[in-house]
């Protein structure tokens, strides 16, 4: 054992000098245990909130009950909460002495779905979607989110003497149209407030309930869109001489953009390219005047995403060239960036979650999905991103086995995280991924 992997165990310790001079492990064991007893009682009121949540969930940038029962919730804690913090975030402040400032952020935005589950406390809630009713479901699970960022104040809080330092817990709007983080920074999350030392933040996923997973490194992708017109010459769908058909563009530029990752990205590095939209024309016989298409490209790396971005826009030109036609417009839009985990956060915290989850918690690879949690990052804010399971670990076992039905994953009508084993677990893990960091910067 080398001297660095020694500090960094005995900073696992976690401030337990007091409780015991013991192992690490042993030492994050009795936290663990502390944590869970204090949760344990606490969980009623955590169920009651979830469900609350589940069953009036709102969309992106409409959460204005989401975030009022949020601030009560936080106001009760001890916590000064400031609201509309990029149109209804929330930023709730707890101070405890000299130390690092630690974000914990949630999400508050539901989907703009129905809810298929049959659960008794299903949503039947509506909403206002780009001027179209639209049913509400918390299918991603941020609801599961809200009740643990909940759990994991009340439990810091009642530990407040083997800690020092600020908590800034953030609830977050609109992750889903990846544009709440850019919003809340937009609003001076880092200039009215301090900007934190390190940052956490958790999302549910289909697998085992008491299961956790991480990355170092890259944990999801770059989201750009991309909308793209091609220009052509509209005319009688019997005389294309007369014409410059922008279908006939549109078409050769959709298989040949494929060659971009085929044939010029590395094969090694992930880049997806996919167009969800194409829109031209009104009848069988009009070639029409142009050809609207809209996709999304996802990347890990900046040159990746460099070398998409270039390709894209080459083979959308050569193919307007060589139909003779005006240069095709293209509008590359940025959405989310990669989360990228900080190495010493993640070292630092995942010694400690190892030692009271053992082989519960894993690595995993990074994936294609996107998430704006990425903008708290960029903007200068260490953190890890982690993940943890919902479903019965039996019926998780059958569908990989494939003696079972396969669970419904996030986005799915049917998504049904089983509430108490998911939410105590966020709450422990997070509330030691938080101590961690706060006891590595104590030494
Ligand atoms: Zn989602
Ligand atoms: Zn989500």
């Amino acid at each position: 054992m080398n001297g660095l992997t020694k500090a960094m165990l005995m900073s696992a310790g976690l401030c337990l000098a007091a409780m015991s001079t013991a192992s690490a492990e042993l030492d994050v064991a009795k936290l663990k245990a502390a944590i869970e007893t204090s949760v344990e009682a606490d969980y009623p009121k955590l169920d009651t909130l979830y469900k609350d949540i589940h069953a009036h969930p709102e969309v992106a940038f409409q959460e204005v009950k989401t975030a009022a029962r949020l601030a009560t919730e936080m106001r009760a804690l001890g916590f000064e909460v400031t609201e509309k913090i990029g149109k209804t975030g929330l930023v709730a402040i707890y101070k405890n002495g000299e130390g690092p400032t630690i974000l914990v952020r949630t999400e508050l935005d539901a989907l703009p779905m129905e809810e298929k589950t049959g659960l008794a406390y299903a949503s039947h809630d509506k909403a206002d979607w780009n001027g179209q009713e639209t049913f509400v479901d918390h299918s991603c699970g941020h609801d599961i989110h809200m009740a643990t960022w909940v759990g994991t104040a009340k439990t810091l809080v009642g530990l407040k003497d083997r800690w020092r330092g600020t908590l800034m817990f953030i609830a977050q709007p609109a992750e889903e149209t990846v544009s709440g983080a850019k919003a809340m920074i937009a609003d001076g999350l880092f200039t009215r407030f301090k900007k934190p030392d390190f940052g956490f933040a958790l999302h549910d996923g289909p697998f085992a309930y008491g299961t956790l997973s991480y990355r170092v490194g890259v944990g999801s992708s770059n989201s750009d869109s991309l909308d793209l017109t091609f220009h052509g010459r509209g005319g009688h769908g019997a005389a294309p001489q007369r014409t410059i058909d922008p279908v006939m563009i549109a078409a050769r530029f959709i298989v040949d953009v494929q060659s971009v990752i085929s044939r010029e990205k590395d094969p090694t590095e992930f880049g997806v390219f996919s167009i969800g939209a194409i829109h031209a024309g009104t009848a069988h016989n009009i070639i029409p005047d142009e050809v609207v298409l809209r996709g999304t490209i996802r990347t890990f790396k900046p040159e990746v995403r460099a070398k998409m971005l270039d390709g894209i826009e080459r083979t959308a030109k050569a193919a307007a060239a060589m139909s003779g036609a005006p240069a095709p417009e293209l509008v590359f839009t940025e959405g989310a960036k990669a989360v990228v985990n900080d190495v010493a956060v993640v070292e630092t915290a995942a010694k400690v979650l190892k030692a009271a989850f053992g082989d519960k918690i894993r690595t995993s690879p990074p994936v294609t999905a996107s998430e704006d949690f990425s903008e708290f990052i960029d903007a200068g804010v260490p953190s890890m991103f982690f993940n943890i399971g919902v479903y019965e670990p039996e019926r998780v076992a059958a569908a990989f086995n494939g003696t079972g039905p396969q669970l419904p994953s996030n986005h799915s009508p049917q998504f049904a995280p089983v509430p108490k084993p998911t939410i105590e677990t966020g709450v422990e893990a997070m509330t030691l991924a938080v101590l961690s960091a706060f006891d590595k910067y104590a030494k």
